[in-house]
C-alpha cells in the first residue's frame, strides 16, 4: 500500500484538511463506547454523497476496508477498524435536506444527531420517536446501521419502524435509492436489509425518516422500590393490566448512588431500584392510566412515587436516566455494558440469576435498562489496569448472555452484535442459519470490505485479520476478542 498516493488521492476528492493520518488524529477515531480499539489507515470526512462514492472506489481499488462511522457511541465495537483501511466519518454530513410536514417525513444527512432531528421539528408539533440515551450524540446514520432502539422504543417502535428510504453506497460505489415515501414499496424489502447491517452491506448517505407527532400531554412518573424484585414485578402487572408506556425504564441501587453523588436529585440511599415510567397521548384519559400504574406500583410496595408537575419536573426525573451511565464512572475507572433481552415476565428470576453470577465472580453489576422491553443492560465495574480482569469480565458477559437466551431471550436488545458479539451468534443461530446471512451479504457486498469481520462470525480468516492489527501494536486495552 502506497500510503502517500492513497492520501494524495483522497484529499483530491475531500481537500487536504479533510484526510487524517497523523498517528494522533487516527487514534481519536481508533475506539467507540466498547473497549476495544484498533487504528484505521486513514479517516476521511465527505461532505457529499459523491465523495463518499469515489472514496470507496478508491479503497476498492487499492483492497482496503472500509468502515463508516457516525460518532462513535456504539457498544459493540462496530465502528472499530479490526482490519485497518478507510474510515469515513459522517461529521460534516448533518443536514435536514428536507421536512415534509403533509408527510410526515424528513429526509437528513446520516451525520445528523439524533436529538437535532426531533429539535429541527419540534416548533411544528413533531419529532422523531427512536431515542438511544445517547441521542445527544449519535448520529442518525450509526442508529439506522445499528437498528437502535430507546426509553420511548416500547411504546413508539424502534429505528426500523421509522425509516421509509436510504440513499446508500454500494461497494463498488454505486449511489442507490431504496424505500420511498410511499408506506409499502413493491419488491424486496432492502430498507429492512440495511437497517440494522451495521455497515457491511453499503454506506448510508441519506436516510427518510419517518416524523411523528408530538403527543398532545404527558405524564412522568418516577417510583422507588426497596427491591428490583418488587420493581421488575410491577413493570410485569404494568403491561399485563394492558398499559403501555411510552417509556418503562428501570434503574437499580447501585446505579442510583452514582447518579444521586452526580445529580444530587434526592434519590434515597437505601431503596433497591426506581422506575421511570412515563405515559403519553390525548390528554384525555391519560390521568386515568397514570392513576392505575400508580395504583400498580403501591400493590408491589412502591415506597414513593414522584409525578413530574411541569415540562422542568419532567426534565429533572429524565436527568437521572439519560446520564446514568456517565454517571458510573463514579464507581470505577471502566464498566462492560452488556445488551441482552428476555422476556418480561422472567426479568425477576433473571436478575436474581445475574446478582448471583456477579458474586461469583467478584465484580459489581449496575443495572439500568429499558424494563418493559426486558432489554437488560448490566455494567460491569471493573478497572482495565488490574492485569486479568478484563478477561473476568469478559467471561461474566458472556454467561450473562447466555442466562438470557436460556430464559427464551436474546443476545442483543439494540447495540448490535459487531465484534463483541460474534462469537455470541451461535447461540441464538444454527450454521444453516448463519450461511444463509454470509449468502445475503456476499449477494450485497461480495469483496467483503465494507466493515469486514463484523455481525457474521467469519472464522479464521477474520481472526487472522484481527491479530494482524494486534501484531502491528495498533490494538490495544480491551482487545480480548480476537
Ligand atoms: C451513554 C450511551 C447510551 C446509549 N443508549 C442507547 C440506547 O438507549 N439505545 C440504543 O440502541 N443504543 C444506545 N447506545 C449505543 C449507541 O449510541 C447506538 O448504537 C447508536 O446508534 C450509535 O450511533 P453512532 O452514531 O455513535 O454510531 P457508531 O458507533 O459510530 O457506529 C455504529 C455502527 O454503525 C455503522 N455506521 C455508522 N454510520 C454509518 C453510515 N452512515 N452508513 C453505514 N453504517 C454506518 C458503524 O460502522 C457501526 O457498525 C448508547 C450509547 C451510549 C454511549
Amino acid at each position: 500500500m502506497d500510503k502517500t498516493i492513497i492520501t494524495r488521492d483522497l484529499a483530491q476528492i475531500v481537500g487536504g484538511k479533510f484526510v487524517l493520518t497523523h498517528p494522533d488524529d487516527l487514534r481519536v477515531y481508533s475506539y467507540d463506547a466498547s473497549n476495544n480499539t484498533a487504528l484505521p489507515d486513514f479517516v476521511v470526512l465527505p461532505e457529499t454523497t459523491d465523495q463518499v462514492s469515489r472514496i470507496v472506489k478508491i479503497a476498492r481499488a487499492h483492497g482496503l476496508a472500509i468502515v463508516p462511522r457516525g460518532a462513535g457511541t456504539g457498544f459493540c465495537g462496530g465502528a472499530i477498524p479490526v482490519a485497518g483501511g478507510v474510515m469515513i466519518g459522517f461529521a460534516r454530513m448533518k443536514k435536514v435536506i428536507e421536512v415534509d410536514l403533509p408527510n410526515r417525513v424528513a429526509i437528513v444527512e446520516p451525520g445528523l444527531i439524533n436529538l437535532d432531528l426531533s429539535n429541527a421539528v419540534a416548533g411544528d408539533g413533531y419529532f422523531y420517536a427512536p431515542d438511544p440515551s445517547s441521542q445527544a450524540a449519535c448520529t442518525i446514520g450509526g442508529n439506522v446501521a445499528s437498528n437502535s432502539g430507546g426509553p420511548h422504543c416500547l411504546a413508539y417502535g424502534v429505528t426500523a419502524n421509522h425509516i421509509l428510504g436510504l440513499e446508500v453506497v454500494l461497494e463498488d460505489g454505486t449511489i442507490l435509492w431504496i424505500g420511498g415515501k410511499s408506506p409499502d414499496e413493491p419488491g424486496y424489502d432492502l430498507v429492512g436489509a440495511f437497517i440494522g447491517s451495521e455497515g457491511t452491506f453499503g454506506i448510508i448517505t441519506k436516510i427518510m425518516a419517518r416524523l411523528v407527532p408530538s403527543p398532545e400531554a404527558v405524564r412522568t412518573l418516577l417510583a422507588i422500590f426497596n427491591t428490583v424484585e418488587q420493581a421488575s414485578r410491577a413493570v410485569g402487572a404494568i403491561i399485563a393490566a394492558g398499559v403501555i408506556p411510552a417509556a418503562l425504564e428501570m434503574m437499580d441501587a447501585t446505579t442510583m448512588q452514582a447518579v444521586e453523588a452526580a445529580y444530587h436529585l434526592g434519590y434515597p440511599d437505601d431503596a433497591g431500584a426506581l422506575l421511570l415510567i412515563e405515559v403519553d397521548g390525548p390528554r384525555e384519559g391519560l390521568d386515568d392510566l397514570t392513576n392505575i400504574i400508580n395504583d400498580i406500583c403501591r400493590e408491589f410496595d412502591a415506597r414513593e412515587i414522584r409525578a413530574a408537575r411541569t415540562a422542568e419536573e419532567r426534565a429533572r426525573l429524565w436527568m437521572g436516566r439519560k446520564n446514568a451511565i456517565g454517571a458510573l464512572g463514579r464507581l470505577a475507572p471502566n464498566y462492560y455494558l452488556q445488551d441482552g433481552v428476555v422476556p418480561r415476565s422472567k426479568l425477576p428470576e433473571v436478575l436474581a440469576k445475574q446478582d448471583a453470577l456477579a458474586k461469583k465472580y467478584g465484580l459489581p453489576i449496575a443495572n439500568v435498562f429499558h424494563a418493559g422491553d426486558g432489554n437488560l443492560h448490566p455494567n460491569i465495574l471493573f478497572d482495565m489496569k488490574k492485569p486479568g480482569e478484563y478477561a473476568i469480565v469478559r467471561k461474566l458477559g458472556g454467561e450473562i448472555l447466555k442466562l438470557c437466551v436460556d430464559a427464551g431471550g436474546t443476545i442483543s436488545g439494540e447495540h448490535g452484535i459487531g465484534i463483541e458479539k460474534l462469537e455470541y451468534m451461535p447461540l441464538l443461530f444454527s450454521e444453516a442459519d448463519l450461511n444463509e446471512m454470509r449468502k445475503l451479504r456476499a449477494a450485497i457486498a461480495p469483496s467483503q470490505i465494507l466493515n469486514p469481520c463484523k455481525m457474521i462470525p467469519e472464522g479464521s480468516r477474520c481472526g487472522e485479520v484481527m491479530r494482524g492489527q494486534l501484531a502491528a501494536g495498533v490494538a490495544a486495552s480491551g482487545d480480548v476478542w480476537v
